[in-house]
This record gives structure tokens, sequence and C-alpha cells, in this order.
């Protein structure tokens, strides 16, 4: 395992499109021959996803972290760029990776970095198996590699990009607005160029649902034995991302798909209004707004306006009502 110490300022100093690689694993054993197939493996998915216009920001990627530890390193990250820490952590998510971008969104002085967990490189590394077990891994790290272009495309748009508040309705909405955006946009790059089954996706969109509206409901019984609207909310902003970042990246891959077979789409809400007719429809229009989005040059602020209303009908569809106003944000049930 490597015990370099790689600090924001070291990042700073690598050049845009020479991108480094570091192997902090214990696994495997990271030769210098496996070193090299991935670094090249890296190489090649940047110049594929960076090529055209559509990807350009992919260059500012300065480095990839492959880690056995991986939320200590990207809490480590999170420390040294002044980020709230923590990793999405529930039990249906399997984590890909971390993107972290940072900077003004000029190009000179933005800059990205990729974790990845070990066996998301062993996964970069497979030359034999089917063609989806193949793709599973150039699938995660293109996925991140988006990250990379869309978050140097929000700074270049809005500045630097404060995380809002938890009193903060606007904020929030906003916020989970963008992340769906980022996640669809990067479920779409990634399966058009390494596609990989539209099941497990259905399957994980399903429980993830399922489960987060249970936690909810059982974080509603909570407060009405202790009354403490703080906790309830927080949770609720928690599980309603997720919901909100597992329905964007599944629309993603289902527009990737969708050249070759558009029954995804109609498969998809059909499933998710056995659960839930509200959010079924909220899906429906989550995809019309999207493509909206995608057809708009535009980057003016109310790029995600309507994304915003439809987090608002997420919340509402969990009987939650917040209300803004200038002594600060109440919180209704409904
Ligand atoms: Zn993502």
């Amino acid at each position: 395992m490597s015990n370099i110490i790689v600090t924001k300022g070291d990042v700073e100093r690598i050049p845009a499109g020479k991108p480094e690689l570091l192997m902090r694993v214990t696994s495997f054993k990271a030769t210098e021959e496996i070193q090299k197939q991935l670094y090249d493996q890296i190489l090649f998915l940047v110049r594929r996803v960076g090529e055209g216009t559509q990807c350009r920001g992919c260059v500012l990627l300065r480095l990839v972290i492959v880690s056995s530890d991986f939320h200590n390193e990207v809490r480590y990250w999170q420390r040294e760029l002044k980020r709230a820490e923590g990793t999405t952590l529930t039990p249906e998510a399997e984590t890909g990776g971390k993107t972290l971008v940072w900077g003004d969104g000029r190009p000179d002085f933005t800059r990205g970095i990729i974790i990845i967990p070990d066996k998301v490189a062993a996964g970069l590394l497979i030359k034999q198996g089917s063609h989806f077990q193949k793709n599973t891994g150039d699938n995660l790290f293109v996925h991140e590699l988006t990250h990379v272009h869309t978050g140097y495309l929000l700074r270049n748009a809005f500045g630097e990009i404060s995380p809002s508040m938890n009193n903060d309705w606007i904020g929030i909405q906003k916020e989970i607005a963008i992340s769906i955006w980022e996640e669809w946009f990067a479920e779409l790059i990634a399966n058009r160029l390494f596609p990989v089954q539209f099941g497990s996706a259905l399957s994980g969109t399903i429980s993830m649902l399922r489960s987060g509206l249970e936690r909810i409901d059982r974080s509603r019984d909570l407060y009405r034995i202790n009354e403490d609207i703080v906790t309830l909310w927080a949770k609720a902003v928690d599980e309603i991302s997720l919901i909100f970042n597992q329905f964007g990246g599944v629309l993603g891959l289902s527009c990737a798909a969708a050249q070759k077979d558009n029954s995804f789409l109609s498969r998809l809400v059909n499933e998710i209004s056995r659960i839930s007719l509200p959010w079924s429809a909220i899906l429906g229009r989550l995809h019309d707004e999207l493509l909206a989005i995608a057809q708009k040059e535009d980057w003016s602020s109310g790029k995600f306006s309507e994304l915003s209303r439809l987090v608002q009908e997420g919340f509402f569809a969990c009987g939650l009502l917040p209300i803004q106003s200038e002594r600060g944000l109440k919180v209704h049930l409904i």
C-alpha cells in the first residue's frame, strides 16, 4: 500500500491532460505491470470520453486514487478540500467511486480527482468474460469521469457551489436538482459507451425506493413520539436525495438504451407505480425535463428550476410540506 500523502497543493501542480495514478491497495498486488495496464486503461477512457465537445471537461482530471480503504480515503479528501464529510451509506447503495472537483470554473483553475474502490480497479483490468462483465469497471469509471466534466460546467456557470444548510429550502431543492441532472448525464454517457444490464438497475431502483420510503415512514413514526422535527427533516432530505439520485441515474441509463430498445422507460414507470403512484408520476416528468435540459445550451440560473419543482413534489409525496419564511424554515406534516 502506498503511504505517500498527497495534498490539494500536490494535485494542483499536476498539469491538465496528464492525470496521475496512486494505488493504495491491499487486496491485490499492484505490480508495476498492473499499474501500467490500469493507467493505460484510465488514459484511454479519459481520451475516449473527452473527445469531441460533449465531455471536454474530463481533461481537468488530475489524479485517480485506487483504495482498499475507500471510505477513509474519501473522508481524507473531503477534509483536505473542506467539504462535508461522509459517503452515501445505505444497505442498497453500491459505491462505484467518488469524484471531487474544486476551483472557480476557469479551465486552468479547476481540478478533479477520482477515488475508486479496489474492486472497481480490478474491473477495469478485466479482459475476458461476457460483454456486460467487461463493461462494468469501465462503466463505473466513466460515470465518475463525467462528474469531472459536469463539476467543471457547473463551476463555469455558477462559480464554486457551497452546500446548502438544512434550513435553506430553495438551496436544498437546487442541490438535489443539480445532482439528479449530474447522475442522469453520468449514466447516459457511461451506458452509451459501456452498456450494462438494465435489469439490475431496475431492481436496484425499486429496492432503493421501497426501503427509502420505509425509512422515512419509520422516522415519521419516531417523530410522533419525540417531536424532533430537525432529525426527521435531515433524514427525509438524505433519503429523498438518494431516491432522486437513483431516479436520475436510471433515467440516464434508460435514455442511453433507448436507441436500441425503448421499452425501458415504460417498464420503469410501470414497476415504480406498483410501489407509489406519485413517485411514478414524478419519474415520468423527470424524464421529460431532463431531455428538455439536454436540448438547451442555456446556463442561466433558471436552468434547473423545473427540476427543483419536481424535487418539491417528492417531498410532498412523502407527506412533508416545507414552508420557507423570513423567520426560517417550517416543515408541516401532511
Ligand atoms: Zn454519480
